[in-house]
């Protein structure tokens, strides 16, 4: 148990610099971007942390007097305990500045979709999509069939990307017997820049990983019947790594560099979107991407969108443009969270009545039902 005494009075405070705070309306998220990791905090350690800026221990214990001096002491005992903070001297201190805030890519788009209905026949439609994704230098791909690919369709596509820029693909498809582990595992081994195979509506569960760290295949019971089954706002997808803390500063976490082809192959923001900049037989992917309104989206902030800029969690969390609580104002909640920040509890987003009209608006009834 950390205590204050004659040996560490002097010192101060210092936050590692891979340790962002993000204040809420009622607490606060302490991140640490180095090792994805995250835990919750009272608003009121933020604060101390604050002053721990500017003043040493001494001060800050005699400033918050004598009835507080427990409640610092634990603070400084779990800030240590869980390494989020190191104790230095005054002209030390000054050599650990806090990390700058600043996000740059060299990315046109960073990351893609390519929806699938029913596969095309004309090999070379997916082939000239994937060409014009590696001239915008595009990294990571998310091909989502929501009916079964054969063993020779995911060849074929992930061949595609053998010699390009995209650097790792997930792949969605539907179940089918002849998908078996083995084949797929085959399939990961022969084609390392597959980071995930996802068996949707399958009969059971089962997740493998392939190689330590690198591919997996996940067979999943969950129906993946169209776009409207993403968007999903859950605490198993924060991402507390450095580059979302840093990208969600200045742009939107889902939206930012993305770019859709839709199962009709309309080019858009992402697939759930209505609206889109037209089909990809009659435009290029490039002339899109220059295109102002394209960007809109992308440069939507956290901070900016209302509830959400009152979360502790909004720097870590994914965010949904496509279908939101009002769907009149493109700043409002995303539709399929459930957490509140006023009450810090998380509900099931489709059963609140506040809900039901956007639910509505969006077609979404028959989805939840099932
Ligand atoms: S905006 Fe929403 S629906 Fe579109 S890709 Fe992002 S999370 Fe999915
Ligand atoms: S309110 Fe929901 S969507 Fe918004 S930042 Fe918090 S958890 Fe994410």
């Amino acid at each position: 148990m950390f205590q204050i005494n004659e040996n560490n009075q002097s010192k101060y405070a210092c936050l590692f610099a891979s340790c962002c705070i993000t204040k809420g309306e009622n607490r606060a998220l302490i991140s640490d971007t180095q090792r994805g990791t995250f835990e919750l905090i009272p608003n009121d350690m933020v604060t101390f942390l604050e002053h721990a800026q500017h003043h040493n221990l001494n001060s800050i214990f005699t400033m918050y007097g004598e009835d507080n001096k427990d409640i610092l002491e634990s603070y400084l005992d779990f800030l240590l305990q869980d390494e989020y903070i190191f104790l230095t001297d005054e002209a030390i201190k000054e050599h650990f500045p806090p990390l700058k805030k600043q996000w740059k890519s060299p990315h046109i788009i960073s990351n893609a979709i390519i929806d699938i209905a029913t596969y095309s026949a004309t090999t070379t439609y997916y082939n000239d999509i994937i060409k014009q994704l590696d001239a915008l230098r595009c990294q990571a791909l998310q091909i989502r069939s929501y009916t079964t690919l054969t063993i020779d369709e995911i060849t074929h596509l992930v061949t595609a990307v053998k010699d390009m820029s995209i650097e790792s693909v997930e792949i969605y498809t539907s179940f089918s017997e002849l998908l078996t582990p083995q084949v797929l595992n085959t399939l990961l081994f022969e084609h390392t820049k597959i980071a995930t195979i996802i068996i949707h509506s399958a009969p059971y569960v089962n997740d493998i990983e392939v190689i330590k760290g690198l591919s997996t295949i996940h067979f999943t019971e969950e129906v993946l019947a169209s776009e409207q089954c993403c968007g999903i706002v859950s605490k198993k997808y924060f991402n507390p790594n450095k580059d979302v803390f840093m990208e969600s500063q200045f742009h939107n976490t889902c939206l930012n560099r993305k770019i859709s082809i839709d199962k009709d192959g309309f080019i858009k923001n992402c697939p759930s979107m209505r609206n889109h900049y037209g089909h990809c037989s009659k435009h290029t992917l490039d002339e899109v991407v220059h295109n102002e309104k394209f960007k809109v989206l992308g440069n939507i902030t956290k901070d900016q969108i209302n509830v959400c800029s009152a979360c502790e969690f909004r720097h870590v969390c994914t965010d949904c443009r496509a279908y939101v609580e009002d769907p009149s104002d493109i700043y409002s909640k995303p539709l399929k969270c459930g957490y509140s920040p006023t009450t810090n509890t998380w509900e099931e987003w489709s059963e609140n009545p506040l809900k039901q009209k956007a639910i509505a608006h969006y077609g979404l009834n028959q989805l939840i039902k099932a």
